[in-house]
């Protein structure tokens, strides 16, 4: 049986606050009137373009303080590792119309992550979830301790980049947004060195199971009516991109039956489609250059990265109760 309290917690979990979209909605009243003021003209004359001109490198961070006193060590222990830095490295090649923050903050016992106003914001009441959910050992698929705790934590930063990305840059999205989202993370994931995109999918994938609590569950009609997938839908969706994107990184997935036969056999055809629609959508919004060269240094450090956080994040763990009192 799925518990109310589990259910609850995925109805909250990443939920994007805003649902407009455009680039002059955030902008102050004086902004909008000016640039609508200039669209006209555009339209008008047929040339000039009132949308901000496009460039990289435009990801802002910060650590606030927290609020609650037990989440001081994980506060600590990101800044010490860099662990924004890194992901502002990561984000760094998308071109941006303005300037996208992410932080990490204190949500008053919330368990949550969002995007609105150009500002994503996790919580870390989500961060020491993360962490109180992880393993007490590696675990014998080869995915250890420290994968199941960076890989959900990489997931929730950039699905909720990916709701960013929609609305910043106005990408259509077929399909429920949530689910799109989850798409957008695996594929980046994918595209990290072989060995680390095994990690980080097969970990985020992890960090959905804890929320299934057996092969059986009895659940509500109501909480199917959710704008998120299941957790056990996420997580045969980003195992079935694993799969799809590589046969042999996965194949143990599939031989040991934690995607299903049935649904491998269609896993190629989805990172198809989702690779034909970053390639067309997203490709176009990324400076390749810089893209290139973060690869090269991301593929050189990650080991030593992980060498680094793996320790302090676990010890944090150990130190941090859930303020929530949530599974
Ligand atoms: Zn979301």
């Amino acid at each position: 049986m799925l518990s109310p309290s589990i259910g609850r917690r995925a109805a909250v979990i990443h939920r994007r606050r805003t649902k407009s979209r455009g680039p002059i909605r955030h902008k102050p009243a004086a902004m909008v009137a000016i640039v609508a003021a200039i669209a006209l003209w555009s339209l008008a004359i047929g040339t000039a373009s009132a949308a901000p001109k496009s460039k990289p490198n435009q990801i802002k961070y910060e650590y606030v303080a927290p609020k609650d006193p037990a989440h001081q060590p994980i506060h600590d222990q990101m800044k010490q590792g860099r662990a924004l830095e890194h992901l502002q490295e990561l984000l760094s090649p998308l071109r941006l119309p303005y300037p996208l923050t992410i932080k990490v903050a204190g949500c008053d016992g919330t368990i949550n992550a969002w995007y609105n106003d150009e500002v994503i914001t996790v919580c870390y009441e989500l961060l020491a979830e993360i962490l109180k959910n992880a393993p007490p050992k590696d675990l014998p698929i080869g995915i250890s301790r420290a994968d199941t705790i960076l890989g959900p934590v990489l997931a929730v930063f950039l699905h909720e980049t990916a709701h960013a990305l929609f609305n910043m840059l106005q990408i259509p999205v077929l399909g429920r947004e949530e689910d799109a989202a989850d798409q957008f993370t695996a594929y980046v994931m994918l595209k990290l060195s072989k060995d680390e995109a095994r990690r980080m999918i097969l970990g985020s994938a992890y960090h959905h199971t804890v929320q299934i609590p057996g092969p059986q569950v009895t659940v509500p009609v109501r909480s199917y009516s959710d704008d998120h997938s299941t957790a056990a839908q996420r997580m045969f969706n980003i195992l079935c991109l694993g799969y799809g994107a590589d046969k042999k990184l996965f194949a143990d997935v599939v031989e040991k039956d934690f995607l299903p036969k049935g649904r491998a056999e269609l896993c190629d055809r989805e990172y198809e489609d989702v690779d034909f629609a970053m390639t067309k959508l997203v490709g176009p919004h990324i400076d390749k250059a810089r893209a290139r060269k973060f690869h090269e240094v991301w593929a050189r450090t990650v080991s030593a990265r992980r060498a680094k956080l793996t320790p302090a994040i676990a010890e944090s763990g150990k130190q941090t109760p859930n303020p929530a009192g949530a599974q």
